[in-house]
Protein backbone atom coordinates (compact mmCIF):
# COMPACT_ATOMS: atom_id res chain seq x y z
CA UNK A 1 0.00 0.00 0.00
CA UNK A 2 3.32 2.01 -0.74
CA UNK A 3 1.55 6.01 -1.29
CA UNK A 4 5.04 6.55 -3.33
CA UNK A 5 5.93 10.85 -3.33
CA UNK A 6 3.12 11.43 -0.61
CA UNK A 7 -0.40 11.16 -1.14
CA UNK A 8 -2.29 10.82 1.87
CA UNK A 9 -5.83 9.64 2.30
CA UNK A 10 -7.24 12.92 1.76
CA UNK A 11 -5.39 14.30 -1.31
CA UNK A 12 -7.88 15.53 -4.09
CA UNK A 13 -7.16 14.01 -7.11
CA UNK A 14 -9.03 15.08 -10.22
CA UNK A 15 -8.54 12.63 -13.19
CA UNK A 16 -10.54 14.10 -15.32
CA UNK A 17 -11.60 17.49 -16.70
CA UNK A 18 -12.18 19.31 -20.16
CA UNK A 19 -11.34 22.99 -21.40
CA UNK A 20 -12.90 24.82 -24.09
CA UNK A 21 -10.36 23.29 -26.61
CA UNK A 22 -13.13 20.59 -26.26
CA UNK A 23 -16.40 21.23 -25.31
CA UNK A 24 -15.20 22.88 -21.64
CA UNK A 25 -16.42 26.43 -20.81
CA UNK A 26 -12.58 27.51 -19.86
CA UNK A 27 -8.78 27.40 -20.45
CA UNK A 28 -6.52 25.07 -18.84
CA UNK A 29 -5.08 27.71 -16.92
CA UNK A 30 -8.07 28.26 -15.30
CA UNK A 31 -9.61 25.02 -15.18
CA UNK A 32 -5.51 24.10 -13.29
CA UNK A 33 -5.81 27.27 -11.04
CA UNK A 34 -9.36 26.11 -10.11
CA UNK A 35 -7.51 22.96 -8.87
CA UNK A 36 -4.91 25.00 -6.71
CA UNK A 37 -8.10 26.68 -4.87
CA UNK A 38 -9.79 23.66 -4.12
CA UNK A 39 -6.74 22.21 -2.49
CA UNK A 40 -6.07 19.02 -5.10
CA UNK A 41 -2.74 18.18 -5.21
CA UNK A 42 -3.11 16.32 -8.97
CA UNK A 43 -5.61 17.03 -12.29
CA UNK A 44 -5.36 15.25 -15.27
CA UNK A 45 -6.58 17.71 -18.19
CA UNK A 46 -8.93 14.82 -20.31
CA UNK A 47 -10.06 16.44 -23.55
CA UNK A 48 -12.31 14.66 -26.10
CA UNK A 49 -9.85 13.53 -28.55
CA UNK A 50 -10.05 14.84 -32.17
CA UNK A 51 -13.17 12.93 -33.91
CA UNK A 52 -14.12 12.13 -37.37
CA UNK A 53 -15.30 14.55 -39.42
CA UNK A 54 -18.75 12.67 -39.84
CA UNK A 55 -18.83 12.08 -35.94
CA UNK A 56 -18.10 16.08 -35.00
CA UNK A 57 -18.68 17.82 -37.89
CA UNK A 58 -18.45 21.15 -36.38
CA UNK A 59 -15.24 20.14 -33.71
CA UNK A 60 -17.96 20.88 -31.32
CA UNK A 61 -17.56 18.10 -28.68
CA UNK A 62 -13.50 17.52 -29.77
CA UNK A 63 -10.31 18.85 -29.90
CA UNK A 64 -9.74 19.95 -33.87
CA UNK A 65 -6.45 18.51 -34.65
CA UNK A 66 -4.81 21.51 -35.53
CA UNK A 67 -5.72 22.82 -32.01
CA UNK A 68 -3.79 19.70 -30.62
CA UNK A 69 -0.59 21.49 -30.15
CA UNK A 70 -1.57 24.64 -28.09
CA UNK A 71 -3.38 22.25 -25.92
CA UNK A 72 -0.74 20.48 -24.98
CA UNK A 73 1.62 23.81 -24.68
CA UNK A 74 -1.29 25.49 -22.63
CA UNK A 75 -1.31 22.26 -20.69
CA UNK A 76 2.21 22.68 -19.59
CA UNK A 77 2.62 26.20 -19.30
CA UNK A 78 -0.63 26.12 -16.83
CA UNK A 79 1.74 23.63 -14.97
CA UNK A 80 4.93 25.41 -14.87
CA UNK A 81 2.85 28.23 -13.32
CA UNK A 82 1.35 26.44 -10.06
CA UNK A 83 3.42 24.37 -9.40
CA UNK A 84 1.58 23.15 -6.41
CA UNK A 85 -0.75 21.26 -8.59
CA UNK A 86 1.03 18.10 -10.52
CA UNK A 87 -0.71 18.69 -13.40
CA UNK A 88 -1.08 15.10 -15.84
CA UNK A 89 -1.80 15.69 -20.05
CA UNK A 90 -4.33 12.90 -20.88
CA UNK A 91 -7.10 12.77 -23.27
CA UNK A 92 -10.67 11.22 -23.13
CA UNK A 93 -10.55 9.27 -26.03
CA UNK A 94 -13.78 7.77 -27.69
CA UNK A 95 -13.86 4.16 -29.00
CA UNK A 96 -15.63 4.00 -32.43
CA UNK A 97 -15.50 1.14 -34.59
CA UNK A 98 -11.87 1.59 -36.69
CA UNK A 99 -10.36 4.05 -34.35
CA UNK A 100 -7.36 2.72 -33.37
CA UNK A 101 -4.73 4.51 -35.90
CA UNK A 102 -6.80 7.53 -35.29
CA UNK A 103 -6.48 7.67 -31.05
CA UNK A 104 -3.11 6.73 -31.69
CA UNK A 105 -1.98 9.35 -33.98
CA UNK A 106 -3.90 12.47 -32.37
CA UNK A 107 -3.15 11.18 -28.57
CA UNK A 108 0.93 11.19 -28.95
CA UNK A 109 2.38 12.79 -26.44
CA UNK A 110 -0.29 12.72 -23.55
CA UNK A 111 0.51 9.88 -20.51
CA UNK A 112 -2.99 9.51 -19.47
CA UNK A 113 -5.35 7.88 -21.99
CA UNK A 114 -9.77 8.00 -20.69
CA UNK A 115 -11.15 5.06 -22.85
CA UNK A 116 -15.16 6.11 -23.26
CA UNK A 117 -18.15 5.12 -25.29
CA UNK A 118 -20.47 7.80 -26.11
CA UNK A 119 -21.25 7.02 -29.82
CA UNK A 120 -23.61 3.71 -29.63
CA UNK A 121 -25.48 2.42 -32.95
CA UNK A 122 -24.19 5.73 -34.98
CA UNK A 123 -25.33 8.35 -32.66
CA UNK A 124 -23.81 9.93 -29.76
CA UNK A 125 -26.18 8.43 -26.91
CA UNK A 126 -25.21 11.64 -23.85
CA UNK A 127 -26.70 14.71 -25.21
CA UNK A 128 -29.75 15.97 -23.89
CA UNK A 129 -30.52 17.77 -27.24
CA UNK A 130 -30.73 15.10 -29.71
CA UNK A 131 -31.66 11.83 -28.32
CA UNK A 132 -32.76 10.27 -31.43
CA UNK A 133 -31.12 6.99 -31.15
CA UNK A 134 -33.56 6.32 -27.84
CA UNK A 135 -36.12 6.94 -29.74
CA UNK A 136 -35.66 4.85 -32.46
CA UNK A 137 -34.09 1.91 -30.85
CA UNK A 138 -35.57 2.16 -27.02
CA UNK A 139 -33.56 1.84 -24.32
CA UNK A 140 -32.78 -1.65 -24.36
CA UNK A 141 -30.94 -1.94 -27.56
CA UNK A 142 -29.00 1.19 -26.69
CA UNK A 143 -28.33 0.01 -23.46
CA UNK A 144 -27.16 -3.25 -24.89
CA UNK A 145 -25.47 -1.73 -27.31
CA UNK A 146 -23.23 0.51 -25.02
CA UNK A 147 -22.47 -2.62 -23.60
CA UNK A 148 -21.03 -4.01 -26.70
CA UNK A 149 -19.42 -1.14 -27.28
CA UNK A 150 -17.73 -0.83 -23.96
CA UNK A 151 -16.33 -4.42 -24.02
CA UNK A 152 -14.66 -4.02 -27.27
CA UNK A 153 -13.15 -0.79 -26.32
CA UNK A 154 -11.52 -2.79 -23.35
CA UNK A 155 -10.74 -5.56 -25.64
CA UNK A 156 -9.19 -2.82 -28.65
CA UNK A 157 -5.15 -3.12 -28.45
CA UNK A 158 -5.05 0.90 -27.56
CA UNK A 159 -3.48 1.83 -24.04
CA UNK A 160 -6.54 2.81 -22.51
CA UNK A 161 -5.61 3.38 -18.98
CA UNK A 162 -8.99 3.55 -17.08
CA UNK A 163 -12.64 3.51 -18.57
CA UNK A 164 -14.48 6.55 -18.02
CA UNK A 165 -18.21 6.48 -16.73
CA UNK A 166 -18.38 2.83 -17.28
CA UNK A 167 -22.16 3.15 -16.98
CA UNK A 168 -22.65 6.23 -18.90
CA UNK A 169 -25.94 4.43 -20.48
CA UNK A 170 -27.70 5.20 -17.41
CA UNK A 171 -27.55 8.71 -18.35
CA UNK A 172 -31.72 9.35 -19.13
CA UNK A 173 -32.92 6.77 -17.05
CA UNK A 174 -34.77 8.59 -14.87
CA UNK A 175 -35.95 10.41 -17.90
CA UNK A 176 -37.79 7.68 -19.78
CA UNK A 177 -34.75 5.56 -20.65
CA UNK A 178 -34.59 3.08 -18.20
CA UNK A 179 -33.72 -0.53 -18.55
CA UNK A 180 -36.96 -2.91 -18.96
CA UNK A 181 -34.77 -5.99 -18.02
CA UNK A 182 -32.83 -7.38 -15.31
CA UNK A 183 -29.30 -5.63 -16.02
CA UNK A 184 -27.49 -7.98 -13.53
CA UNK A 185 -26.61 -9.87 -16.78
CA UNK A 186 -24.62 -6.30 -18.14
CA UNK A 187 -23.41 -5.26 -15.29
CA UNK A 188 -21.14 -9.14 -15.12
CA UNK A 189 -20.57 -9.16 -18.08
CA UNK A 190 -18.78 -5.58 -18.08
CA UNK A 191 -17.19 -6.52 -15.21
CA UNK A 192 -15.59 -9.56 -16.49
CA UNK A 193 -14.59 -7.31 -19.38
CA UNK A 194 -12.55 -5.09 -17.23
CA UNK A 195 -11.09 -8.06 -15.53
CA UNK A 196 -9.87 -9.92 -18.56
CA UNK A 197 -8.43 -7.21 -20.19
CA UNK A 198 -6.80 -5.87 -17.41
CA UNK A 199 -8.59 -2.38 -17.45
CA UNK A 200 -8.98 -0.19 -14.35
CA UNK A 201 -12.11 1.90 -14.42
CA UNK A 202 -13.29 5.51 -13.59
CA UNK A 203 -15.74 6.74 -10.40
CA UNK A 204 -17.06 9.65 -11.44
CA UNK A 205 -19.24 12.20 -9.60
CA UNK A 206 -20.51 13.97 -13.02
CA UNK A 207 -23.93 12.04 -12.79
CA UNK A 208 -24.16 13.27 -9.36
CA UNK A 209 -24.99 17.16 -11.32
CA UNK A 210 -27.23 15.28 -13.67
CA UNK A 211 -30.47 13.70 -13.35
CA UNK A 212 -28.66 10.29 -12.90
CA UNK A 213 -28.36 11.82 -9.21
CA UNK A 214 -25.66 8.83 -8.57
CA UNK A 215 -22.23 8.03 -8.99
CA UNK A 216 -20.95 6.39 -12.49
CA UNK A 217 -21.03 3.22 -11.81
CA UNK A 218 -24.00 2.48 -9.61
CA UNK A 219 -23.03 0.39 -6.86
CA UNK A 220 -23.85 -3.23 -8.12
CA UNK A 221 -21.71 -2.82 -10.98
CA UNK A 222 -18.96 -0.62 -8.78
CA UNK A 223 -19.07 -3.71 -6.01
CA UNK A 224 -18.77 -6.24 -9.00
CA UNK A 225 -15.51 -4.15 -10.31
CA UNK A 226 -14.01 -4.55 -7.01
CA UNK A 227 -14.74 -8.07 -6.32
CA UNK A 228 -13.58 -8.22 -9.48
CA UNK A 229 -9.48 -6.64 -8.16
CA UNK A 230 -10.20 -4.06 -11.48
CA UNK A 231 -8.26 -1.48 -10.33
CA UNK A 232 -10.26 2.57 -9.90
CA UNK A 233 -9.24 6.22 -10.94
CA UNK A 234 -11.54 9.01 -9.56
CA UNK A 235 -12.80 12.13 -11.97
CA UNK A 236 -15.17 14.87 -11.76
CA UNK A 237 -15.47 15.34 -15.39
CA UNK A 238 -15.67 18.93 -14.85
CA UNK A 239 -16.31 20.98 -17.88
CA UNK A 240 -16.08 24.62 -15.95
CA UNK A 241 -13.89 25.71 -12.96
CA UNK A 242 -16.42 25.28 -10.53
CA UNK A 243 -16.53 21.61 -10.97
CA UNK A 244 -13.09 20.80 -10.84
CA UNK A 245 -12.54 18.46 -7.78
CA UNK A 246 -16.28 18.35 -7.23
CA UNK A 247 -17.32 15.72 -4.88
CA UNK A 248 -14.12 13.41 -5.04
CA UNK A 249 -13.49 12.99 -1.00
CA UNK A 250 -16.99 11.41 -1.21
CA UNK A 251 -16.21 9.49 -4.01
CA UNK A 252 -13.31 8.14 -2.15
CA UNK A 253 -16.19 6.94 0.63
CA UNK A 254 -18.30 5.30 -1.80
CA UNK A 255 -15.77 3.51 -3.71
CA UNK A 256 -14.75 1.73 -0.26
CA UNK A 257 -17.91 1.07 0.75
CA UNK A 258 -18.22 -0.74 -2.80
CA UNK A 259 -14.93 -2.67 -1.85
CA UNK A 260 -11.65 -0.83 -2.89
CA UNK A 261 -8.77 -0.18 -0.75
CA UNK A 262 -7.13 2.29 -2.85
CA UNK A 263 -7.05 4.74 -5.93
CA UNK A 264 -4.90 4.58 -8.81
CA UNK A 265 -3.34 7.92 -9.29
CA UNK A 266 -1.28 8.70 -12.81
CA UNK A 267 1.68 11.04 -12.50
CA UNK A 268 2.63 13.70 -14.90
CA UNK A 269 5.56 11.52 -15.51
CA UNK A 270 3.61 8.52 -17.05
CA UNK A 271 4.11 6.60 -13.62
CA UNK A 272 1.42 5.10 -10.91
CA UNK A 273 0.85 5.78 -7.13
CA UNK A 274 -2.13 5.16 -5.26
CA UNK A 275 -3.88 6.43 -2.60
CA UNK A 276 -4.98 3.90 0.63
CA UNK A 277 -8.84 4.16 1.18
CA UNK A 278 -8.65 2.49 4.72
ZN1 LIG B 1 -17.31 11.26 -21.35
ZN1 LIG C 1 -15.39 13.76 -20.01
Amino acid sequence: MAIGRGFGRDTVVDCHTHTSHSDGADTAEHMVAAAEREGARLIAVTDHLTLPHDMDPACEASVPEAELGDLIDEVSAAAAAHPAVEVVQGFECDWYEGCEDNVRRWSEGATFLLGSVHWVHGAWIDDPDDRHIWDELGADAVWEGYVDAWCAACASDLPFDSMAHPDLMRRFEREGAAYGKDPSPLWDRMAECARDTNRRIEVSTAGLRKSVRGYYPAPPLLERFAAAGVGMTVGSDAHRTQDVGWGIADAYAYAAAAGFDHVDVPRADGSWDEIALR
